[in-house]
C-alpha cells in the first residue's frame, strides 16, 4: 500500500487566515473557531467612504476630465468601490460642488460641474 495525501474540505477564515475542518461538513460555520469572527467568511472591505471624501474625490475626478465623464469613468478614476452612486449623496453633491447630471443623446448620463461649482467650491475651501 502506498501513501497518499488525503483531501478533506474544510474552511478558511478571511479574517484571520486561519484553517479548519468541520465536525460537521453540511453546516456553515457560524464564527471562527480561531478569532470567532462572525465574518469569517467575508474579506475585510476598505474602510466606507465618508461623503466629505466622496465628494471631493468626485469633484477632483470632474475637474480633471475638464468634460463631461459617466459615473463608470468617475467611479474607476476615483477608485470608489459601490457600484452604484448613492442617490442621497448625488442630491447633496448638486447643491455642494454644483454636480449636473445631463443625459446625452445617447441617452447616458453625463456627469459633470456646472459653472458655479468651481467658485462655490473654493469658497468653501477657503472658509475651512
Ligand atoms: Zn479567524
Amino acid at each position: 500500500m502506498g501513501r497518499v495525501p488525503i483531501t478533506v474540505m474544510g474552511f478558511r477564515c478571511e479574517r484571520c487566515g486561519h484553517e479548519w475542518v468541520p465536525r460537521d461538513p453540511e453546516a456553515t460555520p457560524k464564527v471562527c473557531p480561531k478569532c470567532k469572527s462572525p465574518y469569517w467568511d467575508r474579506p475585510n472591505r476598505k474602510p466606507l467612504l465618508s461623503y466629505a471624501e466622496f465628494r471631493d474625490q468626485t469633484q477632483k475626478v470632474l475637474r480633471r476630465a475638464a468634460k463631461p465623464i459617466t459615473w463608470t469613468e468617475i467611479r474607476t478614476a476615483a477608485g470608489f468601490p459601490q457600484l452604484y452612486p448613492n442617490n442621497a449623496w448625488v442630491r447633496r453633491m448638486e447643491r455642494d460642488i454644483n454636480l449636473v447630471r445631463e443625459r446625452d443623446p445617447h441617452g447616458i448620463m453625463q456627469w459633470r460641474l456646472g459653472e458655479r461649482g468651481t467658485e462655490q467650491a473654493r469658497c468653501l475651501a477657503t472658509r475651512d
